[in-house]
Formats: C-alpha cells, sequence, structure tokens
C-alpha cells in the first residue's frame, strides 16, 4: 500500500466509536503534578463472563493468562502500562470497564466506545474559566482528586466480537507483541479507548453544535475551520454543525501536534485542480483508486471530456464506448459517473477509447470523495473519485463544448506539498465526513492520515501500539489540551 494508493473505503467499517458519557459537570477543589500516572482498573463484568469469563485459553504472544477472562485483563494492564508510562499526573486514573455485547453485524462492529464519566469546569488549576475538562485531566492540572467518588473513564469492549453474525471469525488477539495478522489487536482497541477517556474527545454536540451544559471544552478552544477561519469555541451553535460537516476543512491548531506532525504524515495529498474555466477553476478534494497507476506530483494534465451513455448527462461506461464517446475522450481526461458496474469496468473502458485518465462522479451525495476498490492489472491511466456536489460544478461548466473539446483544463495528482491528512497550514485535519457520523465525527482525526493514526474512527491493522510522536499524534493533541 503505498501513499498515494491507500483508501479504506471499502473495508468492513470497525467503528471505536466514541461514546460520549456526558457525565456531571461538577466543581471541586486544588495542587500540580509530576512523574508518571498510575491507571487503576475496576473490573466492572459480573462473574463468569467478560474479564471473568473462566474460558480456558492458551498462552499467546506473551500472554500467559490461562483463561479468556484473565488474557484481556492482561491485555488490559498491558496498554495501561503503556498510557501510564506516557503520561504524568499525581492522581491516578481510574477506569471502569467491561466487556459486554456492542453493535456489530457480519462484517462490521463497534470494537469499543469510552469516555470521560465525569467532566469539570473552574476547577484549582484550570488553564481556561468556563472551560470543560475530562476529570483524568483536571485532576491532573489540579493535583488532586476532583472525583475520587466516581471512576474517571467508563469503557466499553465488544464481547461478541468474532462470533456468529460479528465479524465472525475475526476476534481480538489476545497476545501482547501486535503480532495480530488478520486478527484486531485489542492492545490498540484499549490504546485508542482510554485516549478518548484521557480527552481525546469534545463533549459539544457536533450535530447540532450545542455545548455541554453551555460551556465549550478544551478541545473546541483548538478546533478552526479553514472556511469560516474560527474557532470552535467562537462560533455560534449554527456554524459549529456546519463545521462538523465541513470535510477535510476542519483542524487542529494545538502547537505540539502541528510541530510534530512533519515527522509522521508524508506529503502527497490526492487532488484534481481544474484550471480553466474560471467558473469551475479550484483545487478539489480527490478518492484515490486501489488499481492503476500510483498518482504522481503534479500528475496527469489533460482537457476533460464527459461521457454521455444514460439519460440526464450521465456516463456509465460500463460498456465499450461508441464512436462519439471515444472520440470525445480520446486523448482526453474522461469524466464518469459511478454506479451500475464497478469502477475497474468504467476504467478500462474509458482507457480502451484512448482516454489518459478518468474522473468518476460519484452518484450519491457527500463528502469527503471517498475511494475506489477493485482490481484490474491492466489499467494503466490513472484515476480519481470526486463528489457529486463537485461534478455538479463540473459538468454545468462542460455544458458548452464541441463534440471533441471542452476548454476545461484539469490536473488530476498529488500535492507533494500538503501532508496526508493536514491541511496547507500543516495542520492536522478532523475527521468530519457528512452526512455526520454520531459518536465519531469530530472526535477523531482524520482517516486520510498517511502513516494511520491510533485516533481515526476506523482501525487500521498497521498500527505500531504507540500513542506519542514520531509514531503517533495522539499524546501530543493531548499535550496541548493541558496533559
Ligand atoms: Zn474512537
Amino acid at each position: 500500500m503505498t501513499a498515494n494508493m491507500h483508501t479504506r473505503a471499502h473495508t468492513p467499517v470497525r467503528s471505536w466509536f466514541t461514546k460520549l458519557a456526558l457525565g456531571v459537570i461538577a466543581l471541586a477543589s486544588a495542587g500540580t503534578s509530576f512523574g508518571a500516572a498510575t491507571i487503576v482498573i475496576l473490573n466492572n463484568n459480573a462473574a463468569g463472563v467478560g474479564f471473568n469469563d473462566p474460558t480456558p485459553a492458551a498462552p499467546v504472544g506473551g500472554n500467559l493468562g490461562t483463561t479468556l477472562g484473565a488474557q484481556r485483563l492482561n491485555a488490559f494492564q498491558a496498554a495501561a502500562s503503556i498510557w501510564g508510562a506516557t503520561l504524568t499526573s499525581d492522581v491516578p486514573i481510574v477506569v471502569r470497564a467491561q466487556f459486554t455485547p456492542l453493535n456489530c453485524t457480519a462484517n462490521s462492529a463497534v470494537l469499543g466506545s469510552a469516555g470521560a464519566a465525569v467532566f469539570f469546569i473552574n476547577f484549582p488549576g484550570a488553564r481556561f474559566p468556563n472551560t470543560i475538562y475530562n476529570s483524568a485531566l483536571a485532576n491532573k492540572l489540579a493535583g488532586a482528586d476532583l472525583s475520587a467518588a466516581q471512576p474517571d473513564i467508563n469503557a466499553n469492549f465488544n464481547s461478541n466480537l468474532g462470533n456468529v453474525g460479528c465479524l465472525e471469525g475475526l476476534p481480538f488477539y489476545l497476545g501482547l507483541d501486535n503480532n495480530h495478522g488478520p486478527l484486531i489487536d485489542l492492545v490498540t482497541v484499549l490504546l485508542h479507548e482510554f485516549g478518548h477517556g484521557l480527552g481525546f474527545q469534545t463533549t459539544t454536540n457536533g450535530a447540532n453544535g450545542a455545548p455541554l451544559a453551555g460551556f465549550p471544552h478544551i478541545w473546541d478552544t483548538m478546533l478552526f475551520d479553514n472556511t469560516t477561519n474560527k474557532l470552535w469555541s467562537q462560533m455560534t451553535n449554527a456554524e459549529r454543525a456546519a463545521s462538523a460537516l465541513n470535510s477535510r476543512k476542519l483542524a487542529w491548531t494545538g502547537p505540539l501536534v502541528t510541530a510534530a506532525l512533519p515527522a509522521l504524515l508524508t506529503g502527497g495529498t490526492p487532488q484534481l485542480v481544474v484550471a480553466t474555466p474560471a467558473a469551475a477553476a479550484g483545487t478539489f478534494g480527490a478518492g484515490t483508486a486501489s488499481f492503476g497507476p500510483t498518482l504522481v506530483d503534479p500528475g496527469t494534465t489533460g482537457e476533460v471530456m464527459p461521457v454521455v451513455d444514460s439519460p440526464n448527462n450521465v456516463g456509465l461506461a460500463c460498456t465499450p464506448l461508441s464512436a462519439a464517446n471515444r472520440a470525445a475522450v480520446n486523448g482526453k481526461i474522461a469524466l464518469l459517473d459511478r454506479g451500475v458496474c464497478g469502477f475497474p469496468v468504467k476504467v478500462k473502458n474509458a482507457q480502451d477509447a484512448g482516454a489518459i485518465g478518468v474522473i468518476v462522479a460519484d452518484n450519491v451525495a457527500g463528502t469527503p470523495a471517498a475511494g475506489m476498490g477493485g482490481i484490474d492489472p491492466t489499467i494503466t491511466i490513472p484515476s480519481v473519485r470526486i463528489t457529486l456536489a463537485d461534478a455538479t460544478l463540473l459538468k454545468s461548466a462542460l455544458r458548452t463544448r464541441s463534440r471533441t473539446s471542452s476548454g476545461m483544463f484539469a490536473t488530476m495528482g498529488v500535492n507533494n506539498a500538503v501532508r496526508i491528512g493536514a491541511d496547507p497550514a500543516g495542520r492536522a485535519l478532523m475527521f468530519t465526513p457528512n452526512p455526520f457520523q454520531g459518536g465519531s465525527s469530530v472526535s477523531h482525526y482524520d482517516t486520510l492520515a498517511f502513516p494511520n493514526l491510533l485516533m481515526e474512527p476506523a482501525i487500521n491493522p498497521d498500527l505500531p501500539q504507540k500513542v506519542t510522536s514520531p509514531f503517533d499524534l495522539t499524546f501530543e493533541l493531548l499535550q496541548d489540551t493541558g496533559w
């Protein structure tokens, strides 16, 4: 998988799901903090299930537990040790956790969910007034346990994973060595969910923009919208709700993430640049294909000509192109429409007609531009996918054209000056798909990031069980918030 060809659009959704446990906002008392942090695990499972499951288990990947429950606890301890060695706090961080059935189907599953059990504002040591902090961070900043009566983090993990009807055959890998093969690495999932509980989340409702109890989360002071040039903490509810849907435009402005990002994320953001006509000129997000050549910088430039073989100016290109369409796209970049047949079939038909590249217009509204799956080793021309809204703009500008010329010139490729998963200013992008994804939107990094990040909304198999730079950017974000 190369930097420019990576796409997860067609992998099963294995969402971590950030269930934002919206607890009470409390006020409390005082100090400062030094040294590593202690993470205390509260086993919330009943006898015989979850962490107490007595099913015998053979040692695996350094996990010497002899029962399923014991191995789960050992994995939990391993993840707690990684975070504990990374964080500094004088106050133990209490995680109440359980294995329990969570949503799943045969090919998708919620792996886990976690969030702070309680939040605080205006405590001694708070960096900003009237701003919400997760309790673990509030405790650190206060140097005292503000939440002694309750755990800091609630966490749930899917007890059915791998069973019939729940990513069947793909249970958690319980080894501690990340040698998970095709299975889902439990330690990695635990690191991710701990991240949410520690503060990798906002409590502001992304669907309607409403802040919890009227107060911004510390997160909202560092979420910057590249369209409105406002921070979330400066916006109205309506502006925040719009920003939560502003795909690949919402960035994290915290200085530590921005400083660490270049050592990790590589350049090469896929894009489609339209130079002329003025009515369609601009830089558009481009989904990449799992077939054909890797996109390069700057890429393939040519005149754009649409294929039309169906009503309403639609060009499916599911069969060899007609003489008129061949004449139109020969030596040009062909603009096609998604639907009816697979992506490689369309691109191959355009290639056979002499096209030098293909733009596939989505047929369903939504952002950002998704990738294109499929395999055809005989495809030699590049292709990208654009959103329905962007395609509508291009098609509008293409209405006036001759049979063989449109005057629309475009370049499809990558921009090495923009790191994958960052905005042009080098700030990490947050996950803001349209439509909104409750539990995932905003409180994760963008899925585009490459190499993959721990705090993307769905797990990737190449994560290194790390939470810090130069392997990851989770801890740097937490540090930006005060950790
Ligand atoms: Zn998550």
